[in-house]
């Protein structure tokens, strides 16, 4: 289909995870012509560049095409860094622009194949199919391609992006993810024997309070999100933007919704209380 249509090959979208490395088997096992490709999203962990290399390397020796692909965001260089300040607010679950900054934008024109599977649900058996229009879908909600939501399909097109996606594993379950990495015997990501369980940005809003561990593991992520989030401050004051946020501590404890905000209290601003006697 990707050559009829595009002229060129499949492109396996390479995320440096788990489902990823299940995709890139099955499309190498497919026999068809395709190429691998990982966005450069400049927040992953050192070990997921250091594996997707290794993984680059051994696909180059047998003949694919593997790129590195670095983002763009209205014709300049973007990193997470630059792009919390020109955004003016923190990615969260809901406003996940990094994503489509970072790792949507690739690939326009062409048919990629994405690691995306449906959380486990029962209503997902109702609502298969095979092809998907993005802009006709009822809830007209934008779907990024990280998301395993119940609604994706095993073939998808993208009109706006004029991509076409395939998401050859969207019924897998987690155990069929892992029952064929292991009896594949298929590299994986060391992140994944240090507690992880799914790979993607440091800090990433979808990782919830698993980001403590995360920036525990990686506390210079958690450094650059700071000074992130000063340059944006820096931004949202000098354009007079109204904000409760004073400074970059702030930001970060609203982020990781610990309820640090301004006029709360936290049970470390109790100790030394004297209780009422009697
Ligand atoms: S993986 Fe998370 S943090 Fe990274 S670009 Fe996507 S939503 Fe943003």
């Amino acid at each position: 289909m990707s050559l009829k249509l595009y002229g060129s090959p499949l492109v396996v979208t390479d995320s440096g995870g788990k489902d990823s490395a299940v995709c890139r088997e099955i499309v190498r096992r497919a026999g068809i012509p395709y190429e691998v490709q990982h966005n450069l999203t400049t927040a992953d962990a050192p070990q997921t560049i250091y594996y997707v290399r290794d993984t680059f390397k051994r696909l180059e020796e047998q003949g694919v095409t593997c790129r590195f692909s670095y983002p763009f965001y209205k014709e300049q260089r973007v990193t997470m860094w630059t792009l919390i300040p020109i955004k003016k607010f923190p990615p969260t679950r809901l406003q996940r622009y990094c994503c489509q900054v970072l790792k949507e934008a690739s690939c326009r024109d062409r048919f990629i194949t994405t690691g995306v599977r449906w959380a486990e649900s029962i209503k997902r058996r109702k609502n298969r199919g095979v092809y998907e229009n993005f802009t006709s879908n009822r809830d007209k909600k934008i779907i990024l391609n990280n998301d395993n939501d119940e609604q994706r399909r095993l073939f998808e097109s993208c009109e706006l992006k004029g991509k076409r996606i395939c998401n050859p594993i969207v019924d897998w379950t987690d155990r069929d993810i892992w029952d064929y990495i292991r009896s594949e015997r298929l590299p994986m990501n060391p992140l994944y024997d240090m507690g992880f369980f799914r790979v993607g940005c440091i800090g990433c809003p979808m990782a919830g309070k698993r980001r403590w561990m995360e920036f525990s593991i990686f506390p210079t992520y958690k450094q650059a999100y700071m000074r992130a989030f000063g340059r944006m401050l820096d931004v949202i004051h000098a354009e007079g933007i109204p904000t409760k946020w004073k400074t970059a501590g702030d930001v970060f404890s609203w982020w990781m919704e610990d309820g640090q905000i301004e006029g709360q209290m936290s049970l470390d601003d109790f100790e030394g209380w004297e209780l009422p006697s009697g």
